[in-house]
């Protein structure tokens, strides 16, 4: 008889229950994981969300896909003094149709690209706060010469001015203020994952995918917070862990709670560090094959092998795989094939990378491995 832990049906239920979340899961950490390149539900009436189109279109890409959603709705707070607003932990930016000169094409469209600033400035996550200072948090910004009364009442402002006035009129920003001018520049330029993304495949399957959640823009904002949720208690359960060793002096269990807490922090700082993706799905590759080598009552040297065994799986599975998958995808089938693609390889991916590493680590099967009485 197996030894295992689901002896009583409620855990069993409990197993059946995580069996089937695990590739939803595993989902979530690759979309969190890889360089964004869904771009935001946009919603409004045609004329408005093609100039919110035709704007996004002129951005760079890491940019454009910064927030969420774009939609317009016919008043913020009552006032037609708020031209729009931006709910920056969530990326959900809304735009006033009754705003002070919105009916004009400019204005609008100045409107979005000030709005997208705030997402420049401040990436989507709760755990952003914990990232690197923003922008707009030193000098040059928060300081004058400065582009306009509003850029002067809080460096945020300033920030999404100024970057408004560079989209709009770069040489512009330059004669009032150089050094602005030079930091906006400086973030236009893409990292290189970031530029790996970069291409029409992802661009259109990233496009397409925004575009679903045009009757639900809710759902798109549900999802976000899903996402987070899942990214936020991946990193608590791993610290759980890390406790649980200590207590019981597990090195593994710590070695463990280590991996998932770093991939979880990993993953929540993505956005705004990119690398860290790439991190982070090594990391979870790795926390597969610690526990694979638990369950095999591997000896510490071919723990370590386990781990890293299935980090390099982890990483190709978990963020290579769906990248190509959705590149292939999309060759065949156009952008609905890219992102159905990019959905199978995010939910399975990951694990089996981890698992296939993991297994050829250890010479043999985990499950076979496992102890019999
Ligand atoms: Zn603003």
């Amino acid at each position: 008889v197996k030894i295992t832990s689901s002896t009583t049906p409620a855990r069993k239920l409990a197993h059946v229950a995580q069996a089937g979340l695990r590739p939803l899961v595993s989902l979530n950490n690759t979309l969190s994981a890889v360089p964004k390149f869904i771009y935001p539900t946009v919603t409004g009436t045609a004329d408005q969300q093609a100039m919110i189109w035709e704007t996004l279109d002129k951005l760079p890409m890491h940019h454009a896909v910064r927030p969420n959603s774009i939609g317009v709705v016919p008043s913020i707070d009552g006032t037609p003094n708020i031209l729009g607003r931006n709910l920056s932990p969530l990326g959900r930016v809304t735009l006033s149709e009754s705003g002070h000169g919105m009916s004009n094409p400019d204005v609008f469209k100045n409107t979005v690209n000030h709005e997208v600033g705030h997402s420049v400035d401040h990436p989507s996550g709760f755990f952003s706060i914990f990232t690197k200072s923003r922008p707009s948090d030193s000098e040059p910004f928060g300081a004058g010469p400065n582009v306009s009364d509003y850029a002067g009442t809080n460096p945020r402002e300033d920030f999404a001015e100024s970057y408004e006035l560079h989209r709009h009129d770069p040489q512009a920003l330059r004669d009032v203020n150089a050094a602005k001018a030079d930091e906006l520049q400086q973030l236009d330029k893409p990292t290189y994952l970031q530029r790996l993304v970069d291409r029409p495949a992802f661009r259109e399957t990233g496009k397409w995918i925004g575009k679903q959640f045009q009757a639900y823009p809710q759902l798109r904002t549900g999802l976000e917070i899903v996402r987070q949720t899942g990214i936020f208690s991946l990193a608590l359960a791993g610290s759980a862990k890390v406790t649980e060793g200590v207590i019981d002096k597990d090195s593994r269990d710590v070695a463990l709670g280590l991996l998932q807490t770093g991939a979880g922090v990993g993953l929540a700082l993505a956005p705004s560090v990119p690398w860290l993706g790439v991190a982070a799905t090594a990391a979870l590759g790795g926390s597969v094959g610690v526990k694979a080598a638990q369950d095999a009552q591997a000896d510490a040297g071919r723990t370590v092998a386990s781990m890293i065994g299935a980090g390099v799986g982890g990483v190709l599975g978990g963020f290579v795989t769906p990248l190509v998958a959705t590149q292939l995808g999309y060759t065949l089938a156009g952008p609905a094939g890219g992102a159905l693609a990019l959905l199978a390889g995010g939910m399975l991916g990951g694990t089996l990378g981890a698992k296939l590493g993991a297994k050829f680590a250890l010479g043999k099967s985990p499950e076979g491995a496992r102890p019999q009485e």
